[in-house]
Parts: structure tokens; C-alpha cells; sequence
């Protein structure tokens, strides 16, 4: 209702989630774990693929390449005709997790959050692959056959070296053997069967994206990075 007596609609589509990342098996996934943790995000998420890799980036390189994540980010949410809300960016570390880890996460999110106001950096150590891992019940439903073996069960799963030679080799030995494709569909699995709350073992990017998905959904949904 405005001042002078007459009505005025306007529909206001709600600000947009951004979700980052080369590899669209990598960005289904996190399209359910975001999901997941974080009901609202549902019919927000929005996906671009830059061919972009940040954290063995120099500084400089690194702002470049930030900043030109910036301009795909707005123009992805232009055209959705919506405000940022928050930006979600998957890469792969392709090495174990370490000491270094946190720190080369930390380099690139605070680059990230400057540029764009509010921004999490999924560094997946070793890669996404590590985090099926965690979820020995959704791969023995997804393939009868599959089986974890003990060795790697309940492990810090960031530890390991190669987790998708693990679940080719070891893994799927018997069945069909393990694509890259079959991870969001194995995500989807231990979604039905309310498993992704209970992992078994750790990994230290797993947690990182679970908090980060649910610090996101109850402070950066609320109001729009960008004004
Ligand atoms: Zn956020």
C-alpha cells in the first residue's frame, strides 16, 4: 500500500543461491547435500561452470580470477532477474588432506567473501569421491555387491590417497564397477535412507560444507549479499 491510498504489486523473486564448479556430477551432488541441510535453498540454487581453479593460484592471479567470478555471478543471477543471496564454489584439492589444508581453504574464502560479500569455498580433499566414503550403507544399496571394506570403514576419509581408485578397485569389485556419474546418484541414495546426518569416519571438508551450508541457510538467506 503506498502513501497516497493505491495498491502496488511487485512480484519479488527471491535472491538466488549461486552454485560454482567445473564438473556438473561434483555440482549435482552438492545441489543435494545444499539441499539437505537447508530446505530454503530449495528452487534457489543456480548453476554456472567456469573452467576456473583458485586455490594454486598466486595472489594476483588469484584476485583475477576472483573478480572475474564476480561478473559471472551477477550476470547468472541478471538473468534469473534476482539478488545474490550467497555463493557456493566446489573445487577439488587432488591431494590429501594436511596441515596445509585449512589454510589454502582460508586464502581463497577470504578472497571470495570480499569480492562478493558472502561466499563458501568447498575445497573437497581429495575430491568428492572422499566423501562417498562416509557412506558405506548408500553404496552397498546402490549396487548389491558393493561393499566398503573394513580397512577404510569409519576413517578420516581426507587421509586417504585416491578415493575414486578406491571405490573403482576396492569397492566395486564385484558388480558393476563405479562413474562419475553414479555420485550424485549415491548422495541421492543416502538421502533417502536419512544417512547423510550419520557418516561413518570423518573428513574435515565434509564438516566444513555441512556447517557452511547451515550457517549459510540461517544468515545469508535471510538478506541479499548484494543491496
Ligand atoms: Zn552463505
Amino acid at each position: 500500500m503506498s502513501r497516497n491510498g493505491g495498491t502496488r504489486t511487485r512480484a519479488v523473486k527471491r535472491p538466488v543461491v549461486v552454485l560454482v564448479g567445473e564438473d556438473s556430477n561434483d555440482r549435482r551432488c552438492l545441489r543435494t547435500l545444499l539441499e539437505e541441510h537447508c530446505p530454503d535453498m530449495r528452487g534457489r540454487l543456480v548453476e554456472i561452470n567456469p573452467s576456473m581453479k583458485f586455490w594454486a593460484a598466486g595472489n594476483e592471479r588469484l584476485d583475477e580470477r576472483v573478480d572475474r567470478l564476480r561478473k559471472l555471478v551477477n550476470a547468472r543471477a541478471a538473468r534469473e532477474g534476482a539478488e545474490v543471496a550467497c555463493v557456493f564454489v566446489h573445487e577439488d584439492l587432488d591431494r590429501a588432506d594436511s596441515s596445509e589444508y585449512p589454510v589454502l581453504r582460508e586464502r581463497v574464502e577470504k578472497a571470495m567473501n570480499k569480492a562478493l560479500g558472502s561466499a563458501h569455498y568447498v575445497l573437497a580433499v581429495w575430491e568428492t569421491e572422499a566423501w562417498l566414503l562416509l557412506f558405506p550403507d548408500a553404496l552397498a544399496a546402490f549396487v548389491a555387491n558393493w561393499q566398503l571394506p573394513a580397512r577404510y570403514r569409519g576413517r578420516d576419509t581426507g587421509r586417504l590417497s585416491d578415493p575414486k581408485r578406491i571405490l573403482m578397485n576396492e569397492v566395486s569389485r564385484s558388480g558393476r564397477r563405479y562413474r562419475e556419474s553414479d555420485a550424485p546418484e549415491i548422495f541421492e541414495k543416502a538421502r533417502e535412507m536419512r544417512l547423510l546426518a550419520h557418516p561413518v569416519g570423518s573428513n574435515r571438508s565434509w564438516t566444513q560444507l555441512c556447517g557452511d551450508a547451515t550457517r549459510c541457510c540461517s544468515e545469508h538467506l535471510r538478506q541479499p549479499a548484494h543491496p
